[in-house]
């Protein structure tokens, strides 16, 4: 499975250094068990996590070993299949879920394959090499096929969608609800687009960056507003007196945490999606959380949610091909990850074409 030892190499997109990235050499991926599914690669997406690697070679106890390939954002076609693969045939065009899980442990037996004891992410250090490659192999049971109305870049957009539909999952229904949603990047403005399918009453949405406000309200929002200009609480409340049922709190900043607990009203749940980025505590007014019996909640990427996240696509419900601002050929992978990291020239999503 994964890069086995060959003399046969590929082309991939390697962290060398804390904000190095080249295009170098590695072995050629094989089908090497009867469940594995090569797949030649047409688009990755770049993720804030990868940004994570590429600034600070880290995420939390998550440390990179250089070189290191990222990417977990992917969408490809199939070239070759084990002797057991039925779920794919070759030249299907696939979407994958990057986590590939033991489908034994007590995790996988309860239904929680995400948080499998012996799970190996996909461009995760330690664990497997990532996709921004020119192939991959994975289990047949992570790659999805997707529909001919999905392009390349949509199938590699239902990674991030599909987090956002386990946000709004663990929400259960916001049908009617007043929502709060703190970060309009990519996984912010997907959970925006998710959340608009339940119906909630009003959606609010927060960034500090204005390109990204204005994205907000081209997804739906009802209200946007930029917290380093305005003060996002007071307008909210005034907006709406009795607070917000249910804050996704997407960016892992310590300033949205505690507008998050403000914003929400008695009984209300905090969604925390965003990762912190450089340190491994957050803290919250525990008195705020207790007087008002906040729920808590993290969320912890997917759980089979892809199928869904294909089917929004597919149907039209949602509609995220906004969020592709930027495409780089993979020779400028380089490029692209410096965009994101700068948060330069209004990038929301950037992708990197392959084949
Ligand atoms: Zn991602
Ligand atoms: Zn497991």
């Amino acid at each position: 499975m994964l890069n086995s030892p060959s003399d046969v190499f590929m082309k991939v997109a390697n962290l060398t250094d804390v904000r190095g990235i080249e295009i170098q050499d590695a072995p050629e991926p094989r089908v090497v068990t009867p469940n594995d599914v090569l797949i030649e690669m047409k688009r990755v997406g770049v993720c804030g996590s990868d940004i994570h690697y590429y600034t600070d070679g880290a995420i939390g106890s998550q440390i990179v070993q250089y070189p290191w390939t990222a990417g977990h954002e992917g969408a490809g076609v199939v070239t070759e299949v084990g002797a057991d693969v039925t779920r794919v045939n070759v030249g299907d065009r696939v979407a994958f879920d990057p986590c590939i899980s033991c489908g034994k442990c007590d995790q996988c037996v309860r239904g929680r394959r995400h948080t499998c004891r012996r799970q190996i992410f996909l461009g995760c250090p330690g664990q497997a090499p990532g996709c921004l490659g020119e192939r991959a192999v994975l289990p047949s049971e992570c790659c999805y096929v997707v529909p001919d109305s999905l392009t390349f870049d949509d199938a590699a957009l239902v990674e991030p969608l599909s987090i956002a539909v386990h946000a709004v999952n663990l929400a259960r229904s916001l049908a009617g609800l007043s929502v709060g949603i703190l970060g309009a990047g990519p996984i912010g403005l997907c959970t925006l687009a998710v959340a608009k399918v339940d119906g909630p009453a009003q959606v609010f949405v927060t960034d500090k960056i204005d390109r990204r406000v204005d994205a907000a309200r081209q997804g739906g929002a009802d209200w946007a507003g930029n917290t380093d200009k305005i003060d996002v609480v007071r307008e909210i409340a005034e907006l709406c007196p009795l607070q917000l049922d249910v804050v996704f709190e997407c960016t892992g900043d310590q300033d949205a945490i505690d507008q998050a607990v403000t914003l929400l009203a008695p009984g209300g749940t905090l969604l925390l999606v965003g990762i912190p980025g450089g340190h491994n505590r957050i803290s919250m007014d525990i008195n705020l959380l207790r007087r008002k019996e906040i729920c808590v909640q993290n969320v912890r990427r997917q759980n089979e949610c892809v199928d869904r996240a294909i089917d929004l696509i597919a149907s039209g419900k949602v509609d995220i091909r906004y969020l592709l601002t930027h495409h780089f050929p993979f020779a400028q992978t380089r490029d692209a990850f410096e965009l994101v990291a700068g948060y330069r020239d209004g990038v929301l999503k950037a992708m990197i074409e392959l084949g």
